[in-house]
């Protein structure tokens, strides 16, 4: 802003050393003193204008802090859902390790049993054969008063069947769960 000869004058006291550096600022840039503190002061007033107020740093500060709990939240939350999900891929492997195990002998052609027969395809795997294993199951009215024999597998673990069947139930609980959770 060029002055001029009717402007207002200010007299100020400043530090030596300022003094000496606004006379080589002046210098390098070929200006009167008046000029260069007159420049100076305005680009240092504009400055001061521009600086974000304490009230706006703080908002910004507790924006950012929420942002980063938020962020740790999800983590957290990404983490228990990764274990979760390992803990399942690793029950349904034990799961499938135990079905394949023998648990007793077919009562009709007294082949091997395994898990699976008795609870997935519920029949005898010799194809010769093929009894349905589905009374083993379901209870029927003779078996509610006295056992029928001839409905159970021989030397059946029952103990091993039971832990299969309470296996699969929390998987498809869990799995039940997860698809309720995700709609
Ligand atoms: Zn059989």
């Amino acid at each position: 802003m060029p002055t001029e000869m009717g402007a207002p004058v200010l007299y100020i006291r400043i530090p030596p050393e300022l003094k000496r550096q606004l006379g080589v600022y002046k210098d390098e840039r070929a200006q009167t003193l008046t000029a260069a503190v007159t420049e100076l002061l305005e680009r240092g007033l504009a400055a001061v204008a521009d600086e974000p107020s304490v009230e706006e740093r703080e908002t910004r500060a507790t924006r950012l802090e929420e942002e980063l709990a938020l962020t740790r939240i999800e983590l957290a939350e990404a983490n228990a859902a990764l274990t979760a999900l390992r803990g399942r891929e690793l029950e349904l492997k034990t799961l499938g390790e135990r079905a394949e195990l023998t648990v007793g002998h077919c009562p009709s052609c007294r082949k091997a049993v395994r898990g699976t027969d008795v609870l997935l395809t519920q029949r005898c795997p010799n194809p010769d054969c093929g009894r349905s294993f589905k009374s083993l199951l379901l209870p029927t009215k003779a078996g509610a008063n006295s056992v029928d024999r001839t409905e159970l597998l021989v030397g059946l673990d029952r103990t091993e069947l039971l832990v299969l069947l309470g296996a699969l139930g929390i998987i498809v609980g869990a799995a039940y769960v997860q698809s309720r959770a995700g709609n």
